[in-house]
């Protein structure tokens, strides 16, 4: 094998969806890496507008945004985000997860995300997954994230890493990160991570809202106490 394949690049591809947390990691990876490029995935997510939010932010950071349909994902199995019919789950049911919940999620995307890195000769992937607040989401794991990346280096015989920037993170750290980032303002105005659709501060009364707001409140608070 040509040692050449081996060759790190300064450059970085983030699997972007346009809300708070991959949009950190977009401005993240821009201070580490000198080349960044986005992924996003059209899934059959109820609120397709957060394609064409993930584009304009993409736009604003000047960062190279491809955009992939991936209806499948969606499809294969029932849940809230792409089912219309179904009432979104609040709270975590007991032992079970939320209907939010797209099993095989960051699975498939950090799959394809790899395939696609590798076609432009990229093996540094970024995303937003943190297990501090993880809803019940097993893929954003730690321990799944590490053993795909071995999975997916074994799988294409390659060197890919896969960076977690927000994996020990809780919200309210989020935001400081942002903060760091110079970029708080764009993650409060532009991103889409509210589950009705509504981007910025959203609609209030998700679950995603609730978790999103807690966080920025906290942050604010210890921000004004220094
Ligand atoms: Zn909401």
């Amino acid at each position: 094998m040509n040692i050449s394949t081996f060759r790190k690049s300064n450059r970085a591809l983030v699997v972007f969806s346009g809300g708070q947390d991959s949009t950190t990691c977009l401005f993240w990876a821009k201070r580490y890496f000198d080349e960044v490029h986005a992924i996003c995935f059209r899934y059959g997510q109820k609120h397709a507008n957060e394609v064409d939010i993930a584009r304009e932010i993409a736009h604003e950071a000047g960062v190279a945004f491809h955009p992939f349909d991936a209806p499948i994902i969606g499809n294969l199995a029932r849940n809230s985000l792409t089912d219309t019919s179904m009432k979104m789950d609040e709270e975590q049911p007991e032992g079970s997860f939320p209907n939010t919940f797209v099993p095989g999620r960051n699975l498939f995307f950090l799959s394809m995300a790899a395939v696609f890195a590798r076609e432009l000769g990229i093996y540094d992937i970024i995303t937003g997954v943190s297990e501090t607040d993880f809803s019940g989401y097993p893929d954003c794991r730690d321990s799944f994230i590490k053993s795909l990346n071995v999975s997916l280096n074994l799988a294409m015989d390659e060197q890919f890493h896969i960076h977690t920037p927000l994996m020990w993170l809780n919200k309210c750290d989020t935001w400081a990160l942002a903060d760091e980032l110079g970029v708080l303002d764009l993650v409060r105005r532009k991103t889409l991570t509210c589950y009705n659709g509504i981007p910025g501060d959203g609609c209030g009364e998700c679950p995603s809202c609730k978790l999103r707001r807690k966080g920025l409140e906290e942050y604010l608070a210890k921000k004004g106490k220094n």
